[in-house]
């Protein structure tokens, strides 16, 4: 027996409904809000990672899937989903369309992480980008959209935002770190020293008890702001006030991503420990000119679907299953069985689902299985109702039965 890979995860027949009503749920979000897919293949070449996330991320520096494929490319599958969007909007000349362009995608993620309850080496994201806008009401209607999906959902969580400037206030901001850190190293973790040569920024980030001790009396991005940054930041809760979105200034947030530029945010829970983030998205106004396109604005969130549900099911959700068989025959004796075999077959061709006996069971342990199922009415064939040409359709949740001739039951269940 060969097992399934650490940190991946089957989606079994019996509750895959949840996936789709969570994607189901995600596309029409998006048609709501005029967002259209994109699907980008699921691994790219290397390079566009280390270029597009940063190599002073976790992400970069531990986490990715990278191999060296029969032609000696080096290739790594998605570590997230912003990059392969931007490549594929360089490489197919999107900049050419009308701005602004709103797409999301629905993908899996791979990451090489330590797998524990909410955090998988394989997850699932639903995720948005919009490009060609660098107004701040468009920053506010990313947060929106991936606000309505959650609460659609029913879930509740805390909005957090921040705004990390642009390369001028990160480099006055990146002094003042330098300045404030340069006594303190030795009692830091060797990541963060690391950092703090590298990229000062990141130490925010740090889970390291005392790194995150430490970082408590840290100099805020918030007091380091330019006029433009800041002004764009106050714009942002303006729009947030306006669509009556409560919302936390939390100049902790850094976001583990090297791209982002003003806005970040993201969409926290208490309920699931460490593993709480729940949406995480910003601004990137200089990514796809890092990856070698025209300078185009971007703003765009990630979404872990694992999480989400796992959100949802700490909370006692319970997502509608459309997904259950709407008539079952239960069936008895040749004529009856081979009745039962055409009326499936022809309420399928009609739209409806339908199901039947396979195995040669009692009536009793078919009902029984009816039940299982969930089929919300039953109709039993015997051959008292070959010979009477009359059957009961059984309603299973109220149980009353409905008398009908064997000819009018198609016509019943499509009126
Ligand atoms: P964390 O701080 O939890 O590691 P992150 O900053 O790495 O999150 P992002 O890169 O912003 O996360 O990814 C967006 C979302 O994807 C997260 O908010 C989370 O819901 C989900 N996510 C990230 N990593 C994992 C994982 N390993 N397993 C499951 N979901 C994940
Ligand atoms: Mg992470």
């Amino acid at each position: 027996m060969v097992n399934i890979p650490k940190g991946t995860k089957d989606v079994l027949p019996s509750e895959s409904y949840k996936w789709h009503y969570l994607e189901n749920t995600a596309r029409e979000v998006a048609r709501i809000f005029g967002v259209k897919e994109i699907r980008t293949p699921t691994f790219e070449h290397t390079e566009l990672f280390l270029r597009g996330v940063g190599d002073t991320t976790d992400i970069v520096n531990k986490e990715m899937y990278t191999f060296e494929d029969k032609g000696k490319r080096s290739i790594t599958l998605k570590p997230e989903g912003t990059a392969g969007v931007a490549r594929a909007f360089i490489e197919n000349g999107l900049i050419s369309s009308a701005m602004p362009l709103k797409m999301y995608y629905i993908t899996p993620v791979f990451r090489y992480e330590r797998p524990q309850a909410g955090r998988l080496r394989e997850h699932h994201q639903f995720g948005v980008e919009f490009y060609g806008s660098k107004s701040p009401d468009i920053d506010a209607e990313v947060i929106l959209t991936a606000y309505t999906f959650l609460s659609k959902v029913g879930l509740k969580v805390a909005l957090n935002i921040n705004s990390m400037g642009c390369k001028e206030c990160r480099a006055e901001y990146n002094k003042a770190l330098k300045e404030f850190y340069k006594d303190k190293l030795d009692s830091m973790c060797p990541t963060c020293r690391e950092r703090y040569e590298k990229n000062p920024l990141r130490i925010i980030d740090c889970k390291e008890d005392n790194c995150k001790k430490i970082n408590e009396n840290a100099p805020m991005i918030t007091d380091y702001l330019c006029g433009e940054c800041s002004e764009h930041f106050e714009s942002l809760k303006k729009y947030l006030k306006i669509a009556g979105l409560e919302y936390t200034v939390n100049p902790r947030i850094v976001r583990g991503l090297d791209y982002y530029t003003k806005t970040v945010f993201e969409f926290v829970t208490t309920s699931l420990g460490s593993q709480g983030t729940v949406c995480g998205g910003g601004r990137y106004d200089n990514l796809v000119e890092q990856i070698g396109g025209s300078p185009v604005p971007g703003i765009g969130f990630g979404m872990g679907l694992e999480r989400v549900l796992m959100l949802a099911e700490t909370m006692g959700i319970e997502f509608p299953n459309n997904e259950k068989v709407e008539v079952y025959f239960a069936s008895m004796g040749e004529k009856a069985c081979d009745k039962a075999f055409e009326l499936c077959y022809a309420l399928r061709n009609k739209g409806v689902s339908a199901e039947t006996d396979h195995i040669g069971r009692s009536f009793k342990s078919q009902f029984k299985y009816a039940d299982k199922i969930g089929a919300k009415f039953v109709i039993a064939l015997g051959d008292n109702e070959i010979d009477s040409g009359l059957c009961k359709v059984r309603d299973m949740a109220s149980g009353v039965e409905t008398e009908l001739p064997l000819e009018k039951i198609v016509e019943f269940f499509i009126k």
